[in-house]
């Protein structure tokens, strides 16, 4: 119990670390996994990134040639405002309206070097001129100063009269140095933004012109609310005038869309261009193809769990059936171990299953038995004596029949080998051997044997043995030889007894007992048939031989009496002899005693044959 106990601890043990191994292993994979559609996510993001960079540059030179377009314009107007005649003048806003800036100019206005304004290009002279507001008044001023740039840029204005917000386009206009008023353009937000938005036309991607200081020119998604409101001043660009681009990731609190973001100074302007790719359109792809790649995965490590899962069963079903078989056989050995006979157990091709101490010490083996299991039959045999390897030899082909034999070794000790086949229907599963020291066993048959066929006061043959005997003898008997049974009884013996004591009556018929076996041959049987009565088996005589020896065993008596402590005794004997040849059992037993009686009646103390009937007289 202790083996198969321990065995099934081990297995256990087994599997637990296999599963701790391959968790880990799992585990690790999944990491690594996680980390290249990271990788992925993080070369995509590059990618986009690089690609925002380049298109935010190229965009950025777009935007400048139409800023070029607007201050070529207004450098040309203002070469042609103080000509006296402003025919030409009105000729070239009406030109540039339909040329250069078409659809992009909602308004010229031209002031004084207070701020008057003197040339409105939607509003007839006679009108009352709208004042300054706040913030046309500081670019105003700007252009004032002389050591300041000759054009400026305003942040969008809300035009009352156009109900359009426009950004403000101013040139100075300068008599003889000085300075001698402005010369503006205003172009709708609108009109910037509509040239990206047909590059950008959804609100994922977001293209937006700015100035340095983060206030919204155009924007192609959110415009209205963009022109009124500031980048957050955290934003690269702002915090870095000295970078002339850049990149950054940002969450719009315009929109609320995460994009991912290039920007890029416009050359010869204070404006930055800023093109937003939408991050969840740029990353969907790869997102989708991670989650992809994430189920499948998924559906992979299920199935493996569930096939490690399902070997795990199979694995604890055959530890539960091989501990079964262990206990089993750890049963059967401590069986095998206390039976007193060697067992030896082979499989079908004679390799040894299992075999026990009482093998081991019979055939006096210096092994345990345990060393003998996954021997092959002939390396068994090659560690015996000369003598035990004949016993245990196989005879081939008769493997199907129990085969019994008994041995006897060189010290004189009888086994009993036991050769049993084992079988499953037609099939021949092995076998096994049963050694047995039947010694002590054989010796005990041999004394009940002698007891059952020995008469206790004579050491004859007893009544049941003799006629056994006599049986065997008659089938035996042949016509030249036929050979003959003596039947013998002491005359008179009751007078025996009567006058001496039955105890002398034995010593007498043990002395008639001897001088009967005395008188007979090696190869002749005596035995006692009951009482006073005996009987002698004279194998292979003729009638002649077997009339003298009978007469000598009857002379032999007569003449020699009992001698004991209170009498002499002299007895005699009558004889009845019957030839065997030819007869049955009962036959001669009847002749012998019709020949006995016949020596009785005829006055005792003599031999009578059924043969002939003849009378041998002694000798008186
Ligand atoms: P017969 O000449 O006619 O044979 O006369 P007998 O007296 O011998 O008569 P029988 O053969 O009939 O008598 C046998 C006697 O043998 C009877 C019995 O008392 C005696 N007897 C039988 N068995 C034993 C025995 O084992 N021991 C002794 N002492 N006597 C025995
Ligand atoms: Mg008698
Ligand atoms: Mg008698």
């Amino acid at each position: 119990m202790l083996t198969s106990n321990l065995s099934h601890h081990r297995t256990w043990k087994r599997i637990g670390l296999t599963w701790l191994f391959f968790l880990a292993l799992l585990i690790t994979y999944w990491l690594r996994l996680d980390a290249f559609h990271q990788n992925e996510i993080n070369e995509v993001e590059q990618n986009a990134k690089l690609r925002a960079s380049q298109t935010a540059h190229a965009l950025s030179m777009q935007a400048r040639s139409q800023l070029l377009s607007i201050k070529f314009v207004l450098e040309h107007l203002a070469e042609h405002w103080f000509e006296q005649d402003k025919t030409m003048f009105t000729q070239l806003i009406k030109l540039t309206k339909q040329g250069v800036l078409k659809n992009s100019l909602d308004l010229i206005l031209v002031r004084d070097a207070e701020g008057r304004v003197l040339f409105n290009s939607h509003t007839p002279l006679e009108q009352p001129i709208p004042k300054l507001s706040k913030a046309e008044r500081d670019h105003f001023q700007q252009l004032t100063q002389k050591n300041q740039p000759i054009f400026s840029i305003s942040e969008p204005i809300h035009n009352e009269i156009t109900q359009r917000w426009t950004i403000q386009f101013n040139h100075r206009l300068e008599v003889n140095g000085q300075f001698a008023g402005t010369i503006t353009a205003s172009v709708p937000g609108e009109y910037l933004a509509d040239a990206f938005r047909q590059i950008y036309p959804t609100k994922d991607d977001v293209v937006m012109l700015t100035l340095n200081n983060g206030q919204y020119l155009a924007r192609t998604y959110k415009l209205e609310e963009s022109l009124h409101n500031k980048i957050p001043t955290e934003i690269e660009f702002i915090q870095r005038p000295d970078k002339s681009n850049g990149n950054y990731t940002a969450i719009a609190p315009l929109d609320g869309v995460e994009r991912i973001y290039a920007w890029h100074r416009l050359p010869d302007f204070p404006i930055v261009l800023n093109l937003g790719l939408g991050k969840e359109k740029v990353l969907s792809p790869v997102l989708l193809s991670i989650q992809q790649s994430r189920i499948q995965n998924l559906i992979g490590s299920i199935l493996l769990l569930l096939a490690a899962l399902w070997i795990t069963r199979l694995v604890c079903l055959q530890s539960q059936q091989n501990n079964s078989l262990l206990q089993a056989q750890e049963r059967i050995a401590a069986l095998l171990n206390r039976i007193s006979f060697g067992v030896l157990i082979e499989d079908e091709n004679n390799f040894i299953i299992t075999a026990n101490e009482a093998l081991c010490s019979l055939l006096n083996l210096d092994a345990e038995p345990s060393h003998l299991t996954g021997l092959h039959h002939s390396q068994f045999l090659s560690a015996l004596k000369q003598e035990q390897k004949l016993w245990l030899q196989m005879s081939p082909n008769t493997i199907e029949k129990r085969k019994l034999a008994e041995v006897e070794d060189s010290a004189g000790h009888i086994f009993e080998i036991d050769w049993v086949p084992i079988q499953r229907g037609h099939s021949y599963l092995g076998h096994v051997w049963f050694i047995q020291n039947i010694s002590s066993r054989k010796q005990k048959e041999q004394e009940l044997f002698t007891l059952a066929t020995t008469d206790t006061l004579t050491g004859l043959h007893n009544r049941r043995s003799f006629l056994d005997i006599l049986h065997q003898q008659i089938k035996l008997s042949q016509s030249h030889a036929p050979g003959a049974l003596l039947m013998i009884d002491i005359d008179h013996f009751k007078q025996v007894n009567d006058t001496y004591g039955h105890p002398t009556g034995d010593r007498v018929i043990q002395h008639v007992t001897r001088a009967i076996h005395d008188s007979l041959r090696h190869d002749d049987f005596s035995g006692r048939l009951g009482g006073e009565e005996f009987a002698a088996l004279l194998p292979k005589v003729n009638l002649q031989q077997a009339l003298q020896l009978a007469e000598r065993i009857r002379e032999r008596i007569a003449t020699t009496p009992t001698v004991t402590e209170v009498a002499t005794i002299y007895v005699t004997i009558s004889i009845g002899v019957v030839l065997l040849y030819g007869q049955d059992e009962t036959r001669v037993r009847e002749q012998a005693d019709k020949a006995l009686y016949q020596a009785k009646n005829s006055g005792r103390n003599r031999v009578c044959s059924a043969e002939e009937m003849t009378i041998n007289m002694p000798d008186v």
